[in-house]
């Protein structure tokens, strides 16, 4: 059973929800784990069972952070975007094998779209803490201006953290975008030299998983880890 903490607008869609760990009091998690939600879903007699991954850092057990979108009659989504501050809920978990790995001799590459970048987040919180000095880089694919968000913070980390790269790309940018534009794939294609001392995280979209896959393995072995949210 968990309370429902501070509720967020991250943009028009996007929503972050902090969850106060009630019973049991505190949680244990990989970066990069989920916990799952049985919902109600129109018209079905029994509820169905939708995984949000964690968002905010291991280290921190009374809380975690889920960061989700909104999907239009969605069962999962609309139940979340539902809760209220002060609310209580429950949940399964943690649960699944999309998590940091303890090899510590690799640099990091994170690729995440959309709000594949939950789990991305709570792994990249948790490598800064341990491993500081080995590079890590974040390619966050969006679409547009109006999906931005977590600008201001990932600036900051990196302003801190010298070794963290990150480029936002934005797939479809209105007229004014400075920044990085087109799909994250080809920031991989064009910024990612060698793939030998590398491990791979990819957190979205069944598309581009697929296509960021064939990507680094053009380029050579390394191991790629993957959190598929939905089939495109
Ligand atoms: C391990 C795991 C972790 C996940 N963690 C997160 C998370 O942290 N944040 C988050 O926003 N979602 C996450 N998802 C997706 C989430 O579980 C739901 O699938 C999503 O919220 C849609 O569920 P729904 O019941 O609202 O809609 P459904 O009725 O199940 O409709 C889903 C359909 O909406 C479309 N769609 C659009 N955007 C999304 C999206 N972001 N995810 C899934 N489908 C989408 C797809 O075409 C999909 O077929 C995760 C999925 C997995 C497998």
């Amino acid at each position: 059973m968990a309370e429902v903490g501070r509720i967020q607008g991250l943009t028009h869609d996007v929503r972050a929800i902090e969850l106060r760990l009630l019973e049991p009091a505190s949680i244990s998690f990989k970066a990069g784990q989920f916990v799952s939600f049985e919902v109600p879903k129109e018209g079905q007699p029994r509820p169905v069972t939708r995984p949000y991954s964690i968002a905010s850092s291991p280290e921190q057990h009374e809380r975690i952070l889920l960061v989700l979108n909104l999907v239009e009659g969605g069962p999962g989504s609309s139940y979340l975007f539902g809760l209220r501050e002060g609310d209580r809920t429950s949940f399964k978990g943690p649960a699944g094998a999309f998590y940091l790995r303890d090899d510590e001799t690799k640099d990091l590459l994170f690729v995440a779209t959309g709000t594949g970048i939950a789990p991305i987040w709570s792994m990249i919180l948790a490598q800064l803490q341990r491993q500081p000095d080995r590079p890590v880089t974040l390619f966050w694919g969006l679409r547009s201006q109006r999906d931005l968000y977590w600008q201001d913070e990932l600036e900051a980390l990196a302003a801190a953290h010298p070794h963290l790269t990150v480029v936002t790309t934005l797939s479809r940018p209105e007229p004014g975008w400075q920044g990085a534009s087109g799909r994250v794939t080809a920031l991989v294609e064009e910024r990612i030299s060698s793939v030998s001392n590398l491990a791979v995280y990819l957190c979205g979209g069944s598309g581009m998983i697929k296509d960021v896959t064939a990507r680094i393995n053009a380029k050579g072995l390394c191991p790629i880890y993957r959190e598929k949210y939905y089939d495109e």
